[in-house]
């Protein structure tokens, strides 16, 4: 039972999905769009801060502000940290 409903909703969510990629379709056009951004990574054009450790997920800032009520203060590997439980995009780490 809990198998049939499990296998259910996985082929609703990959259904959508399929077709909402539009280089699994024609992957002949989407080709030089993809090598076009390999080359500006290549290039630079996006600036990487090498961090000691992975902070994914969080903007690093020299300042750090709560943005809303429930924006927390932590102070982490001798880092001050902002999480947020209720919006994610808030999260900032200290420079
Ligand atoms: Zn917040």
């Amino acid at each position: 039972m809990a198998a049939l409903l499990a296998r259910r909703v996985l082929a609703t969510v990959a259904g959508p999905l399929r077709l909402l990629s539009p280089c699994a379709a024609a992957s002949a056009s989407c080709a030089p769009l993809l090598s076009g951004l390999a080359g500006a990574v290549r290039a630079g054009a996006v600036p990487r801060l090498a961090l000691p450790q992975p902070a994914a997920g969080f903007k690093t800032k020299a300042v750090l502000k709560k943005r809303c009520k429930d924006c927390y203060l932590v102070k982490r590997r001798g880092r001050w940290f902002v999480y947020c439980k209720t919006n994610p995009r808030h999260k900032q780490r200290q420079m």
